[in-house]
């Protein structure tokens, strides 16, 4: 272990110095090894957060440890003006992963970056400026991503800056209020697969199919936003896969380098062509760090089918907490590892009893929902362990 120096000193240390945007818990998390981490004093637990569904190949994966220590020792960091093998070799495996017309890459860091990038993409390919977004719909922080995220308490603030008069929020799942919204001065639909912040509900297959119809009507671009949904997490490798639908775009993230920071927009020739050179960049995307990481992480995906096994682990994980039948439950939902429950009262208290009692590390999504986004790689017997805890903090 190594706890030198005594818990409460980091929390303080922590909270003093923090900005305070996080609601900080009062434990320190030190170590990870695959579904588990452990906090400063040795407790053990098994974490179905995953930093928001970033660990998916498990805490400390040693193929991606082993990959990072190599490249760390290697080159660290060169600017996307100077090509790189492993940057070359990211870009191949990634676009191997994905439909042949999504093949062109714009790297970042993060998945708020990723929205950035979209919003400009789709800005100077149709050269239109007005977007379609979704109720309950989350797309990250910063003010160009955060016109297209739904939830006032986050908007609202900033209202002034964020230029929201140019999107037009949506309900998720209801074909004629988009079809309403649209006309030719759209430059995007955007959407989540399952929206994840929004309280984990999976879109519904006919309202993705029209939304890819009504954008190529009128000429503008869908875009998915697979930050969440990318890389097995809902039991396919991306969530466009469940409704059979080729979007022009997509942004990722989380998961997508086994831990390290990392972002992309990946979208077609067409709309990338229409991006003059210059017209977008960064000083960090597509770092050989996090290159390396990534390509072990999704080798790794790839050779352990890490997408089937979400698959049927989220259908056991489900079919598990169905059988709690507890009255406080109102539903249990989700595709493949990302799965909610609602309740039909606040999360947060069992939410902290999870963590307090059961050694569980459960994420909050509306002040309703239960998520629990493990990594892939959890064994059906640490899903009966988190399980049968959840069942008891109900009780
Ligand atoms: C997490 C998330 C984002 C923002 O990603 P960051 O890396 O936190 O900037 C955007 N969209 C969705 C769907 C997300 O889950």
């Amino acid at each position: 272990m190594t706890a030198t120096r005594p818990t409460q000193h980091w929390l303080e240390t922590e909270q003093r110095y923090d900005s305070g945007v996080f609601n900080k818990h009062d434990r320190v998390i030190v170590r990870g090894e695959n579904a588990l981490v452990w906090d400063s004093e040795g407790r053990e637990y098994i974490d179905c957060t995953t930093g928001s569904g970033v660990a998916s190949v498990g805490h400390c994966n040693p193929e991606v440890v082993r990959a990072i220590q190599q490249q760390a020792a290697t080159l660290l960091t060169v600017s996307q003006l100077l090509p790189n093998d492993r940057r070359a070799e990211f870009l191949e495996v990634l676009t191997g992963l994905l439909p042949a017309a999504l093949h062109r890459v714009f790297l970042c860091n993060s998945g708020t970056e990723a929205m950035e990038a979209a919003k400009k993409f789709a800005v100077t390919a149709t050269g239109r400026s007005r977007f379609i977004s979704m109720k309950r719909g989350f797309s990250g922080r910063s003010l160009g991503a955060l016109a297209f995220t739904w939830e006032p308490k986050y908007r609202e603030p900033f209202q002034n800056v964020i230029d929201g008069k140019n999107v037009e929020f949506v309900t998720y799942g209801d074909v004629a209020a988009l079809e309403a919204a649209m006309d030719d001065s759209i430059a995007a639909i955007i959407m989540e697969p399952v929206q994840g912040e929004g309280g984990v509900r999976p879109a519904d297959a006919a309202f993705v199919r029209a939304a890819r119809e009504l954008s190529q009507r009128h000429g503008a671009l869908l875009i998915l936003d697979e930050i969440q949904t990318g890389f097995g997490r809902t039991g396919k490798m991306f969530g466009m896969e469940h409704f059979g639908v080729v979007p022009d775009g997509i942004t990722l993230a989380k998961a997508m380098a086994g831990g390290v920071p990392v972002g992309a927009f990946v979208t077609t020739p067409e709309v990338a062509d229409k991006m003059p050179a210059g017209g977008h960049g960064g000083t960090f995307g597509g770092n050989p760090l996090a290159m390396a990481a990534g390509v072990a992480a999704m080798r790794f995906m790839q050779r352990e089918k890490l997408a089937e096994q979400a698959a049927e682990k989220g259908e056991y994980f489900m079919r598990r907490l169905r059988e709690i039948a507890s009255p406080k439950i109102r539903e249990v939902r989700g595709l493949g590892l990302m799965i909610g429950v609602e309740l039909k009262e606040k999360s947060a208290p069992y939410i902290k009893a999870l963590e307090e009692h059961e050694g569980v590390l459960a994420l909050q999504a509306t002040p309703l929902v239960v998520r629990f986004l493990p990594p892939l790689t959890i064994s059906h017997a640490q899903i009966d362990r988190v399980v049968e805890a959840f069942a008891r903090v109900l009780r």
